[in-house]
């Protein structure tokens, strides 16, 4: 009735689905692959009353097994294979003079772009975001090296997004036999609700760690995807690299750090590129914002990453919120994140030997015609739909009845 005509989308509501992930579970002939997205494990421990920002990925891991999940996979995996792909993807642009670039990881920054910035589609990344990289790796590559059927393999997101509900139903976003790269996302709100469903506290697991050898290690680079400002710092580490042939002297790029809705570097990059002009922008205010001076062209940028949540995944929509301490949870949460990275003894995705392991056994190189195959990915002008009013659709439905 109503509600459809005023939400256009019929995604915005959170769908609760614990029951799918349990049927799945008691199926013997279904394998479970679960994965975790980067902010997940800062911000989950406060569903269990562990303090804000603690970090809990082994008691989740953990809990996953006790559900009886059959493989626990890592998104931050995935988010180090994102970094190789658009960092190849930038420089080759960059070549071309094509820019700015925008990262494509937020899929509610997607809609927007799609909604409301149709002429500014051609400069997304076609990178597909770690949760649906994740997904399409574990249907192909996974399957191959452990001997498993691809049929059997249900994929399993645990996010703090209700956003990658929406992401993984977008028709483009399916492998060949039209299989779903991910079957089911759940909330860190309704993960919550599953373990209390089972009987499970978090504070009464013993952490416990990953065991895959093909898709659970990760870089600290993938680790800070889940903050305004990490996915661009991941990239500049691997895209020096690339260009320098040596890596980055301070791992850590500081001028990329911080907390304002938007905000502009330049960083020395070197070689043939030079300077990198960037921006990055978290909230859908300020992005609105960038996305006006990009139109009118009165800004001047290379690359340019959005988080549509203030703050970034770390305090995502679906994750517990706090109107009142917003700032100070998303903070500390992003600190556990920085802490995470800094004591990886891997800073840099391209320095993740599963990531080595999966480009020369699988991939070949960024961009390769596999590559591009299963992890680029291409966006539509939806803005149609908005731009009917209410009583324009209510018309057109009571005229056709
Ligand atoms: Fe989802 Fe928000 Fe993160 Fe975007 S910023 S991916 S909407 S949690």
């Amino acid at each position: 009735g109503q509600c459809v005509l005023v939400c256009p989308t019929g995604a915005l509501g959170e769908r609760d689905e614990t029951d799918r992930v349990l049927d799945y579970l008691f199926d013997p002939e279904i394998v479970t692959v679960f994965q975790f997205a980067p902010a997940v494990r800062v911000g989950f421990g406060e569903e269990f009353g562990f303090p804000v920002g603690t970090n809990v990925e082994g008691q989740i891991i953990a809990a996953l097994r006790q559900l009886g999940a059959d493989i626990v996979l890592d998104t931050n995996f995935a988010a180090d294979v994102v970094i190789m792909e658009e960092s190849a993807e930038l420089l080759r642009r960059l070549g071309e003079r094509r820019r700015p670039t925008f990262t494509s990881c937020c899929p509610a920054w997607i809609n927007f772009a799609e909604r409301h910035y149709p002429d500014l589609l051609p400069l997304l990344s076609s990178t597909k975001s770690p949760q649906q990289c994740l997904g399409v790796i574990a249907k192909t590559y996974l399957p191959e090296r452990m001997g498993i059927d691809p049929a059997r393999i249900r994929v399993i997101s645990i996010m703090p997004c209700v956003a990658k509900k929406d992401e993984r139903t977008r028709p483009q976003l399916q492998l060949a036999n039209g299989m779903r790269e991910v079957d089911l996302v759940l909330t860190t709100r309704e993960f919550a609700r599953l373990l209390k469903r089972r009987g499970l506290d978090l504070r009464n697991l013993t952490p416990s760690t990953f065991d895959n050898p093909y898709m659970s290690a990760y870089s600290g680079a993938g680790a800070i995807f889940g903050t305004t400002g990490g996915v661009m710092e991941a990239a500049v580490r691997t895209m020096y690299r690339i260009v320098n042939g040596r890596e980055l002297e301070h791992t850590e790029v500081t001028p990329l750090r911080g907390f304002e809705g938007l905000r502009t570097a330049a960083v020395e990059v070197g070689g043939s590129v030079g300077t990198v002009k960037v921006a990055m922008a978290h909230g859908l205010g300020p992005t609105r914002e960038l996305c006006e001076r990009i139109r009118a062209g009165t800004a001047d940028f290379d690359f340019i990453e959005i988080m549509a949540c203030p703050g970034g995944c770390v305090d995502g929509g679906g994750n517990l919120r706090s109107k009142k301490a917003y700032r100070r949870n998303a903070l500390k949460r992003r600190d556990t994140l920085f802490a995470i990275d800094r004591a990886n003894g891997v800073r840099q995705s391209h320095n993740n030997p599963q990531v080595q392991a999966l480009y020369r056994d699988f991939l070949e190189q960024p961009f390769s015609e596999r590559a591009h195959q299963l992890l680029h990915t291409w966006y539509s002008d939806r803005s149609i739909a908005m731009t009917q009013t209410v009583k324009d659709v209510w018309d057109e439905i009571t005229m056709s009845t």
